[in-house]
């Protein structure tokens, strides 16, 4: 099923205006995550597709067909959420086989089917259990599987990992996608955990204050965020960003008190970049673009070090200069004055490298894959 999503807009009737004309279109068997910061309106978005929110504005269409105004009994989805709710009383089988049961669809249909999940989900060893002897992941496996034998052409999916511990949620993120691609179902999955959504999504869209940001791969997403929003919010620990100026020439960039020539190659990747020639831009630099230490003929960074973190196949070293940091515009909590002043950066660096809280040093730039961005409307500055 094809699920498209026109210039669907919802506010509510305090009026608080949760999703504004967006345009998302998900393909058949695609697995398709919406992200972004709390109050974002991305659970706002599955209920209109669920139909448990009425749609305000916009054409909500599977396939050709408009739902706007179908029950949500008639839409044939199936919701998985957070608290999965489970019905303490029944085993395992009877729990993921209640919604046919309910269809009166005949005994051993029913135990056909719930063995057919059980054993995807690789519940076939605890289907006489009940609930209460399970363990989280189990548990949530067995709310999948309530949905699953449902055979829906959409999934609707609302942060349905983050009751568990950290472990079993990287396990059950591998889980969920594996089984999503067995079955080939249209999916939605909402979360506002980033590295739950670039490892999960075949796309991923950001939305920030009920605003589509950008929807891609998460590979582009990381490599071509469109604006300051997604460049901070994809990836961790975040893109630093920071505002400079260039010179007359577009030649040099001013971050702080420190000048950085820009390699001609920034000219080509950048062409738009001349536009802003003696202006203010937004520079981002991804943490695993600085290096300690620096490569010979490498443009370098002074900076001082406030405190490093060893992961040991790697360290990140927290560092500050005297330029000011930029931060997404439209945020609801606006960062306060003295945090942009403070000029902080996260540099990720090869593990045994010589450096230590208190030091000044030199990180290496690759300069090369910095990202740029207009200060004022916080969009990328490519062509
Ligand atoms: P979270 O991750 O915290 O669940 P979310 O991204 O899913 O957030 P929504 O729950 O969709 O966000 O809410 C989007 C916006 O709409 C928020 O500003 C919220 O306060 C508002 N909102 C949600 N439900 C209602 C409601 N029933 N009445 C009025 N406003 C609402």
């Amino acid at each position: 099923m094809t699920v498209s999503l026109e210039g669907i807009t919802k506010s509510y009737p305090n009026g608080s205006l949760a999703v504004h004309e967006l345009d998302l279109t998900v393909r058949e068997g695609e697995f398709m995550v919406l992200v972004g910061p709390s109050g974002c309106g991305k659970t706002t978005v599955l209920r209109m597709i669920a139909g448990l929110e009425e749609i305000t504005g916009g054409v909500l269409r599977f396939n050709e067909r408009v739902m706007n105004n179908i029950a949500p009994r008639d839409r044939d989805i199936a919701m998985v959420f957070q608290s999965y709710a489970l019905y303490p009383h029944m085993s395992v089988a009877e729990n993921i086989g209640f919604a046919l049961k309910l269809r009166k669809v005949n005994k051993e249909d029913i135990r056909q089917k719930v063995s057919e999940a059980a054993d995807i989900l690789g519940l076939t060893p605890w289907l006489d259990r009940k609930p209460g002897q399970l363990s989280g992941g189990q548990r949530q496996r067995v709310a999948m599987g309530r949905a699953i034998v449902r055979e829906p052409s959409v999934f609707l999916m609302d942060e349905p990992l983050s009751n568990l511990d950290a472990k079993l949620r990287v396990q059950m993120r591998a889980e969920v996608s594996r089984i999503q691609r067995r079955l080939g179902v249209t999916t939605f999955y909402v979360t506002h955990d980033q590295t739950e959504a670039m490892t999960m999504g075949d796309r991923v869209a950001v939305l920030n204050s009920g605003i589509l940001q950008q929807c891609d791969t998460p590979q582009t997403l990381y490599d071509r965020p469109a604006n300051i929003f997604v460049a901070a919010f994809i990836g961790s620990p975040s893109m630093n960003l920071y505002e400079g100026r260039l010179n007359e020439t577009a030649t040099t960039l001013l971050l702080g008190s420190q000048t950085l020539k820009l390699p001609d190659e920034i000219g080509r990747l950048h062409p738009g970049l001349l536009r802003y020639a003696s202006k203010s831009v937004v520079v981002g630099a991804r943490p695993e673009h600085l290096n300690l230490p620096p490569q010979s003929g490498q443009p370098c960074l002074e900076c001082d070090v406030d405190l490093i973190e060893a992961l040991g196949s790697e360290l990140l070293v927290h560092f500050s200069i005297d330029a000011r940091r930029a931060f997404p515009t439209g945020v609801q909590d606006e960062p306060a004055e003295d945090l942009a002043i403070s000029g902080e950066g996260v540099a990720r660096v090869a593990p045994r490298a010589q450096v230590s809280a208190g030091d000044r040093i030199r990180l290496g730039l690759d300069i090369e894959s910095f990202h740029f961005f207009d200060s004022v409307s916080g969009q990328a500055i490519w062509d």
